[in-house]
């Protein structure tokens, strides 16, 4: 059945971001549960990586698929151009009330990087509707936010966007304020608000962790200080928590790290505890004023045919439910505990240029091999090597990470751990 399932699978199908035509071949995953997935071979593989950051409480988490199938037999979907339903009303509340700073509407989407388009978009026509056009955006060097066109001119790495330029508008991409590089970062904010303010439309980030270009992390700090700079200019800022929220970092949101707010959030992945595709942006009073004429409301010129799809809303709140019980809480602190006391062991290896921690975020430098480069020879063979050993890891380049679901239990980390220890003497540098 498997065979029959990879060979029919490549013959019709075509996968993102995978070297199809070379080996190893994908696998026919036929089961998820809990934090493993299950082949139709029978072999099992621990999901270090959450399904591309996805699945925070695991796969097929019954509580969640008893909402949905409830949401199912009571309402799939309508329409939300001129209808409302409960499911979508009751998130937005229970969004608003979770978040780390006062936020007031919710615009939902699909997915990650139709969650950013949203947010450009919403940032370009709230300068728009103000009668000062700007369409210019400052985002990070580095910075990662999605594969459509709009997410893609803001995102920096040509890796991803090489063969699709011209791209859509102009972005000035200043330095990540990883330590080190703080002041620069702020030095090259300062000369692009004196230079041309009046056509920067927003500052758009990965709060605290940069997950694509290698899970690069920096401090509130610094991130603080941008925000600030941003402010006091007028100019709007989008946290892109779409990899962050719900947990990841430890808290529920990055951004909860901070002692400046952002005007726009960006969330996917983990909204929906990895069930559906699925979208939020949500922004400030001031800037939904900006939509206002008077008592009337300015067509926001978005809008998908999913847009708040009732299954995905009570994904989402069933989610949010798992995420906020004591035991998830204490879940996620205990998996942040047990990657500091890794890293720690770590640090010193002769393999091991650098390992660094954020909340449930553990990543790990190799010292050999290209770090700025996804396709290094490492990358490969590292794969390959957790993938034996019946761990599902997606290095990035000569960087290994881990990003479990909360209900990884800690004798499952120490053997993910045992694994990176085997691999750091068997790939030494
Ligand atoms: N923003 C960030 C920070 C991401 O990590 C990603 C996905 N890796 C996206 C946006 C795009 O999300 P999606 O793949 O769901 O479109």
């Amino acid at each position: 059945m498997n065979m029959n399932l990879i060979e029919r699978d490549s013959r019709y199908v075509w996968h993102p971001y995978t070297q199809m035509q070379t080996t190893p071949a994908p696998i026919g995953i036929v089961r998820g549960e809990g934090a493993y997935l299950y082949a139709g071979d029978g072999r099992k593989y621990f999901d270090a990586v959450a399904s591309w950051w996805v699945n925070l409480h695991g796969h097929s988490h019954s509580y969640i698929a008893e909402k949905v199938s409830e949401q199912l037999r009571t309402l799939e979907h309508a329409m939300f151009a001129g209808f409302t339903h409960p499911p979508a009303v009751d998130l937005a509340e229970r969004l608003l009330e979770v978040l780390p700073s006062d936020q007031a509407k919710v615009f939902y989407s699909d997915d990650g990087s139709t969650a950013v388009e949203v947010a450009v978009k919403m940032a370009m026509q709230y300068w728009s509707n103000k009668g000062t056009p700007r369409n210019r955006l400052i985002a990070l060097k580095d910075a990662y936010h999605g594969d459509t066109f709009g997410a893609m001119s803001v995102s920096s790495r040509s890796t991803f966007t090489a063969p699709f330029s011209p791209l859509l508008f102009e972005v000035d991409f200043i330095d990540v304020p990883v330590k080190g590089s703080e002041e620069e970062a702020l030095e090259q904010l300062r000369r692009i608000m004196l230079e041309r303010e009046d056509e920067i439309a927003a500052f758009i980030f990965e709060p605290l962790v940069q997950g694509t270009a290698g899970m690069v992390m920096y401090e509130p700090g610094p991130l603080d200080q941008l925000l600030k700079i941003c402010r006091e200019h007028g100019i709007l800022t989008i946290a892109d928590e779409v990899m962050t929220g719900f947990g990841r970092t430890g808290k529920l949101f990055a951004c909860n790290y901070l002692e400046q707010q952002p005007d726009i959030f960006c969330f996917s992945k983990g909204i929906t505890g990895g069930t559906m595709a699925f979208g939020a942006t949500t922004c400030t009073q001031q800037v939904f004023d900006a939509f206002l004429s008077g008592d009337k409301l300015k067509t926001f010129f978005h809008g998908h045919s999913f847009t708040a799809n009732p299954l995905a809303c009570a994904a989402s709140l069933a989610s949010l439910d798992i995420l906020v019980e004591p035991e998830t809480m204490e879940s996620i602190a205990r998996i942040s505990r047990q990657h500091e006391a890794f890293a720690g062991k770590i640090a010193g290896h002769r393999s091991v240029r650098q390992v660094r921690c954020r909340g449930t975020i553990f990543a790990l430098e190799w010292e050999t091999g290209d770090s700025t480069s996804y396709f290094s020879g490492l990358r490969d063979k590292l794969y390959n090597f957790f993938l034996e050993n019946g761990i599902i890891m997606r290095p990035l380049g000569n960087i290994i990470y881990i990003m479990p679901p909360y209900c990884s239990t800690e004798e499952e980390l120490d053997f993910v751990y045992q694994t990176i220890e085997l691999a750091l003497e068997k790939f030494s540098a």
